[in-house]
């Protein structure tokens, strides 16, 4: 498709929402080029490698793979030409303080009969639940993640009324899960979902019951050569298509000429464009790049009043054996599930006892560690960036708690580790600008933050649009890959010729 030569877009940040944005604007004719200000495209998903090891720092749960695929297809290509995306048929392992264990395989049938080890009321129940589980997700897809909810027409569209009172949106999460469940693991399994978005099973509304359905049913899946692979793909698509990518290109300034975006400034260049999509994360750039007379509706009062979500303490631990205990994906509990919380949101430290996420690449994919070695990836929840907790002086501290509980959980030889790298919520904000260190842009804490995130396009300047996790739809690899196809649709179809 041709006819859109002469709209110049600048793409800034080279996250996978921008990065699908591009491609499906390039495709359209647009002249594109993406200024990323860290040395390679990713955004928070980035590889590292290092004596062998190979991880992804980053996104390891990769879900919905028909929204990358999407991307290849609105462009003509197919996605098995570019990257390999294949379902993981045991794909989390649950172990929970009193030696239960529950592997989602995707079957609700084989789940429900773990669950009934330790409580066959729960596991009784879990059928209703998955039910509106899986109808939680049908509302959201069909109502609130594949449209951009722009003008007030759509806002005020019957039909979205109906639904967001269908899906309880001032019922958390917990208190759904409390109308099926009693026993505390099954309510820490389920409750965890919270966290995908960022929030605390506590605060999210019941809407993210839906990621039990998406995880347990629809699965996980994993990439071939590392999550990373997926941005390898898009960037090839990318420059296949024309976009011009450049790195270690920081972006200063949105400039504004009549209430209209002009382009963008870095290094003392001015980059010329009619319209600028910024993947960066929407209040960081609204902060950084707008100057404040040009974005009235977007005080610097409103953007300290939006709740940033949970970010998360990383450890890439290279080590030369194996571990039989783990499947891809494994989650060791803690004894009290909802102190986590507790201490991220309300003391916003990282939490004493803290539910610990390891991705065991190399189960799946060899090339990812020396034969007979493991490259792991441990993530904790931690709190996004304020002063009353200072990582620089509690890093190497907190690593080490956190790998005493995994030996108390039984794995060994984590002191063995060849490769042991640490990446904090601090260092996460310092590469890619998110605000407050972020993981998911805005936390999905209650019904404002989750149903009225940031919107897509600028109110004061035309031409400003974003794609990414803080903004509609929201955080997650596939959201905002999502977020980015929406986005361009919408240009394409305003700017057709
Ligand atoms: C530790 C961790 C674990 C995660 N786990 C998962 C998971 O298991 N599954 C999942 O689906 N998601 C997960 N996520 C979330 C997922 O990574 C993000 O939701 C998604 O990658 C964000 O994409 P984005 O398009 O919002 O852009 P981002 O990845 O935020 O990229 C934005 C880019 O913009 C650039 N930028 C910002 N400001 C400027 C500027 N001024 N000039 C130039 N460039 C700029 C940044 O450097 C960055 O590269 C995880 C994230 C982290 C950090």
């Amino acid at each position: 498709m041709t006819g859109n030569g002469n709209q110049t877009v600048v793409i800034i940040g080279a996250g996978l929402g921008g990065l699908s944005a591009a491609i499906r604007l390039a495709h359209a004719g647009f002249k594109v080029r993406v200024l990323e200000q860290q040395p390679a495209a990713g955004g928070k998903l980035q590889r590292i490698e290092e004596r062998g090891y190979r991880f992804d720092r980053g996104p390891s749960t990769i879900t919905l793979p028909h929204l990358f695929r999407q991307v290849f297809e609105a462009v003509g290509r197919n996605m098995e030409d570019y990257v390999t995306i294949e379902r993981l048929s045991q794909a989390t392992r649950n172990v929970f303080q009193d030696g239960a264990i529950v592997d989602l395989t995707g079957s609700p049938e084989a789940t429900a009969e773990q669950i009934a080890v330790y409580s066959k009321a729960d596991a009784a129940r879990f059928p209703a639940f998955c039910r509106e589980a899986a109808e939680l997700y049908r509302l959201s897809e069909e109502q609130f993640l594949g449209k951009l909810l722009l003008g007030v027409k759509e806002k005020l569209d019957p039909r979205l009324a109906w639904s967001f009172m269908r899906v309880k949106p001032l019922t958390s999460l917990h208190r759904l899960l409390r109308r099926y469940f009693r026993h505390p693991n099954t309510l820490a399994m389920l409750g965890r979902y919270a966290t995908y978005v960022g929030a605390s099973p506590y605060s999210a509304p019941a809407i993210f019951a839906m990621l039990a359905h998406v995880e347990g049913e629809r699965g996980i899946y994993s990439v071939k050569g590392g999550t990373y692979a997926i941005v390898e793909a898009f960037v090839r698509l990318a420059g296949e298509l024309g976009v011009r990518i450049e790195t270690n290109t920081p972006v200063e300034r949105i400039t504004v000429r009549n209430g209209r975006v002009s382009g963008v400034e870095c290094g003392g260049r001015h980059y010329e464009a009619s319209l600028v999509i910024a993947n960066g994360d929407a209040l960081s750039v609204y902060r950084h790049l707008v100057a404040p007379e040009h974005r009235p509706s977007v005080s610097d009062g409103r953007i300290d009043r939006y709740e940033p979500s949970l970010s998360g303490f990383v450890q890439l631990l290279g080590i030369p054996r194996t571990y039989s205990q783990l499947l891809h994906h494994t989650v060791f509990y803690p004894k009290h599930y909802a102190d986590e919380f507790a201490d991220i949101f309300r003391e916003k430290k990282p939490p004493a006892d803290p539910a610990i996420y390891v991705c065991h690449t190399a189960l799946s994919d060899r090339t990812a560690a020396p034969p007979g070695g493991s490259s792991l990836f441990v993530l904790v929840n931690a709190p996004y960036v304020t002063a009353s907790w200072r990582w620089e002086q509690e890093a190497e501290n907190y690593a080490m708690l956190v790998r005493r509980r995994l030996e108390s959980c039984g794995l060994d030889g984590l002191g063995q580790a060849e490769v042991a790298i640490t990446y904090t919520p601090e260092q996460l904000l310092r590469d890619t600008s998110a605000h407050r260190g972020a993981i998911y842009g805005i936390s999905s804490n209650g019904a404002r933050q989750t149903f009225f995130r940031p919107g897509n396009r600028s109110r004061d300047i035309k031409g400003l649009w974003f794609v990414g996790g803080t903004a509609h739809p929201g955080g997650g690899t596939p959201i905002v890959t999502l977020g980015g196809q929406l986005v361009a649709e919408e240009l394409v179809r305003q700017y057709r010729t």
